[in-house]
C-alpha cells in the first residue's frame, strides 16, 4: 500500500459540508471545490507548508505559480497595494467572474504561491461554493485547477476524483461547471496590459472595457522561451491519448480528412475518438465520437471541452481527433486549449 496514501472525505454542498471543507482548509489542509471555470485546489494562501502540498499532489512544476482566490474585493489588498485604475476597472467590470489579475505582489505573499515572481495573480469566481468555502476559511485560497498536472482540467467531482483521489483532504461535489475553460489572465504591471491566457471573459468583454491589449506570444501555440506566464511553457490538458487536431474555413473538408485519417489509423489497428459538434458528429466513422454542441453556441463547446477529452480516454482510444473552432469569444480559448493539448495540428 502507498504510505502517501490519503482518505479524501465526498462531501456535498451542505452548510456542514462547507464548514468542513473550511476548516480543512484552514488547518493547513487540500480541498477541491467547483467554481464556475473548473474545479480547483485549493489551500490557505498564507500557509506555505499547504500551498507545497499542492504541488505534490498534482505533480505541478515548482516554477508554475498559483492563483490566489478570494471571496472579497477588499482581500486584494492584504495581496497587493498597487491596484492601477485599470486594474480597478477590471475588476469592478468582471468580479465575481473567469478573470485573473496579475498585480506587485506584498512581501507578505509567500514565495511557493508566486513561484518567486515579483507579482501575484488573484481572481474572484463567480460560484456560490467557491466564495463560501473560501469566506469561511477566512483566508485567501491559492487554488490551481485540481487535476493531475499536464491532464485536461476537472469540470465535474468526479474528474478531480479520477486524478487525485488519496492525494488530497476533500473534494466538493457542486455538480459540473457552467464555463468548462479557465479563467482569463491579464498582466496588468505593463502598460497596456497583456493577455497571458484566453479564458472565460473574452478580449472583446476585456477590450470594451480598457481599449486595446496585447497578447503574449505563446498565446497561440509553439515553445516558450521565456514566457511571463510560466504555465505556458508545460504540455497541457493532455488526455492520455494522443490528440490531431484539424482545422480549416471548410467544414466538409475538416470532415473528409478527419475520416480518411481514421481509415488510416484504423488499418493499423489503432482505435480513434473524435470531438465533434453537433453539426457534423453524425459524419464520423469513429469508434467513439462526442458531441460537444451546437457551433451556434461556443459556450456549450466550451462547457464540453474537457469532459469530452477525458471521455474519450475513459472509453480507451489510441487517437482523439478534434475539429477546430472559429477563434472569436470563447472560441479563442477553446482553440487555445485545444493546441496545447494536440500532439499534432493538421490544417486542410
Ligand atoms: P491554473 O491555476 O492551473 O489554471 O494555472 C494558472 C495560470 O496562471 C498558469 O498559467 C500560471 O503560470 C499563471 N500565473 C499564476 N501566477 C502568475 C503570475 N504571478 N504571473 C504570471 N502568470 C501567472
Ligand atoms: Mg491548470
Amino acid at each position: 500500500m502507498d504510505l502517501m496514501q490519503k482518505k479524501t472525505e465526498m462531501l456535498s454542498v451542505t452548510d456542514e459540508d462547507l464548514e468542513r471543507a473550511a476548516q480543512l482548509i484552514r488547518e493547513g489542509g487540500l480541498v477541491a471545490f467547483p467554481t464556475e471555470t473548473v474545479y480547483g485546489l485549493g489551500a490557505s494562501a498564507m500557509d506555505p507548508a499547504a500551498v507545497s502540498g499542492i504541488f505534490t499532489a498534482k505533480g505541478r512544476p515548482g516554477d508554475n505559480p498559483l492563483i490566489v482566490h478570494i471571496a472579497d474585493v477588499s482581500q486584494v489588498y492584504g495581496l497587493s497595494e498597487d491596484i492601477t485604475v485599470p486594474a480597478q476597472r477590471l475588476m469592478e467590470a468582471f468580479w465575481p467572474g473567469p478573470l485573473t489579475v496579475v498585480l506587485p505582489r506584498k512581501p507578505g505573499v509567500p514565495d511557493v504561491v508566486t513561484a518567486g515572481l515579483d507579482t501575484v495573480a488573484v481572481r474572484m469566481p463567480d460560484h456560490p461554493v467557491a466564495l463560501e468555502v473560501i469566506r469561511r476559511a477566512g483566508v485567501p485560497v491559492a487554488a490551481p485547477s485540481a487535476n493531475s498536472s499536464g491532464r485536461p482540467s476537472p469540470t465535474s467531482a468526479a474528474h478531480v476524483a479520477e486524478d487525485l483521489a488519496g492525494k488530497i483532504d476533500a473534494v466538493v461535489d457542486g455538480g459540473p461547471c457552467r464555463v468548462g475553460v479557465e479563467s482569463t489572465v491579464v498582466d496588468l504591471t505593463t502598460e497596456p496590459p497583456v493577455i497571458l491566457r484566453p479564458g472565460g471573459v473574452t478580449r472583446e468583454e476585456l477590450e470594451g472595457v480598457l481599449g486595446h491589449m496585447e497578447t503574449a506570444a505563446s498565446f497561440t501555440y509553439g515553445p516558450v522561451e521565456a514566457p511571463r506566464s510560466p504555465g505556458m511553457k508545460y504540455r497541457h490538458y493532455s488526455p492520455k491519448a494522443e490528440v490531431v487536431l484539424v482545422t480549416g474555413g471548410q467544414p466538409e473538408r475538416v470532415t473528409e480528412k478527419i475520416n480518411e485519417l481514421i481509415s488510416r489509423y484504423h488499418c493499423r489497428g489503432k482505435q480513434t475518438g473524435v470531438l465533434a459538434a453537433a453539426e457534423t458528429a453524425g459524419r464520423y466513422r469513429a469508434d467513439a465520437v462526442f458531441n460537444l454542441g451546437s457551433r451556434g453556441c461556443p459556450e456549450e463547446i466550451a462547457r464540453n471541452l474537457f469532459n469530452g477529452l477525458r471521455s474519450l480516454d475513459m472509453q480507451g482510444v489510441d487517437i482523439i481527433i478534434s475539429e477546430g473552432y472559429a477563434e472569436t469569444g470563447i472560441g479563442t480559448a477553446v482553440m487555445n486549449r485545444l493546441r496545447k493539448a494536440a500532439g499534432s495540428i493538421i490544417e486542410v
